[in-house]
């Protein structure tokens, strides 16, 4: 409400608001209509290992060109998809894309799929897994899920216990935007999640502030003794590549490397070995 938004209470009719809420029901009604016609992509961005330098995964990030107004933020559609509810069968397209694409992939290569808070509710997401893997023939093991702290914060038991189910199944757990959501270091004590990856605005502040150094070798700590891989996303220079490496990360992902490619791309990227000397 406007008090909230820090402007006090007299502004109760604000016609750029409502032009706001417009602007984004119209949006809905566009992305329905995308959804239905199958129109939302997906790229694939490489996530490097730093022991081998080359591509041990690529996470698959969602498109859309709306017809008129052009490419549209994955942030914003997919927050519209959110509130309405469209992002339970979005979500079950893409992670059957993901699947079906990978599976064209060299056999080491995974694919790290995002969830959605709201699909996780939706009570579907363990189903729809089964089945794409199933259709696609790709491997449990070649798939990632990456949740956000956010996942977790509603229904906690409950999401734990789906999450385990699917861990069990040989997919692999991971928590996304590391440090930004309602952290809780208790999570890793009740659920051993396979990679952590961290935010990148600690990676793009880590020329700056000595904090976003600190919180990235803590991190890296964890991870160690927890048995789990750290991945730093968002890498943009060599300074930023070398202090991560240097801090102990074990995967990179970024703009360094690579953006978000076609699913063919990912496996012409990987047999050029463009990748071999990057890292090291
Ligand atoms: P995310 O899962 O944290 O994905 C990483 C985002 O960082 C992607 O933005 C990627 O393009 C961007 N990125 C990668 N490297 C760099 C870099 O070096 N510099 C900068 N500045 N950015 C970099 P994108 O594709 O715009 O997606 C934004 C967010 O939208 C994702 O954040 C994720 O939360 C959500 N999203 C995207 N695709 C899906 C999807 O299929 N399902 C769901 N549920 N969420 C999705
Ligand atoms: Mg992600
Ligand atoms: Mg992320
Ligand atoms: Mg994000």
């Amino acid at each position: 409400d406007a008090k909230a938004r820090g402007r006090g209470a007299i502004s109760v009719y604000d016609p750029a608001m409502d032009a706001a809420a417009r602007d984004r029901r119209a949006l809905e009604v566009d992305l329905r209509a995308a959804i239905e016609r199958g129109e939302i992509g997906l790229l694939y961005q490489p996530v490097l290992t730093v022991d081998s330098g080359s591509i041990g995964s690529a996470e698959a990030l969602a498109r859309w060109t709306h017809p008129t107004r052009g490419p549209i933020k994955p942030d914003l559609f997919i927050a519209i998809a959110e509130e309405s509810g469209l992002i339970v069968p979005l979500g079950r397209m893409l992670l059957r894309q993901a699947c079906f694409d990978a599976a064209t992939w060299p056999e080491h290569l995974s694919v790290a799929v995002n969830l959605s808070p709201v699909q996780f509710h939706a009570g579907d997401v363990q189903d729809t897994v089964v089945a794409a893997l199933a259709d696609s023939g790709l491997s449990p093991h070649r798939l990632k899920l990456e949740v956000t702290e956010n996942v977790v914060i509603h229904d906690v038991e409950r999401t734990f216990v789906a999450l385990e189910r699917l861990r069990a199944a040989g997919i692999k757990i991971l928590m996304d935007d590391f440090g930004t959501g309602y952290s809780s270091l208790g999570y890793f004590r009740r659920f051993p999640f396979d990679e952590v990856k961290i935010d990148q605005s600690f990676v793009h502040e880590l020329e700056t502030s000595p904090a976003a150094t600190a919180i990235i070798r803590a991190i890296v700590g964890l991870g160690e003794a927890l048995g789990m891989a750290i991945v730093a996303e968002g890498v943009e220079t060599c300074a930023q590549r070398d202090a991560l490496v240097l801090a102990g990360c074990t995967h990179l992902q970024g703009y360094l490397f690579s953006r978000a490619v076609s699913s063919a791309s990912i496996a012409a990227l990987e047999a050029s070995g463009l990748f071999d000397r990057v890292v090291l």
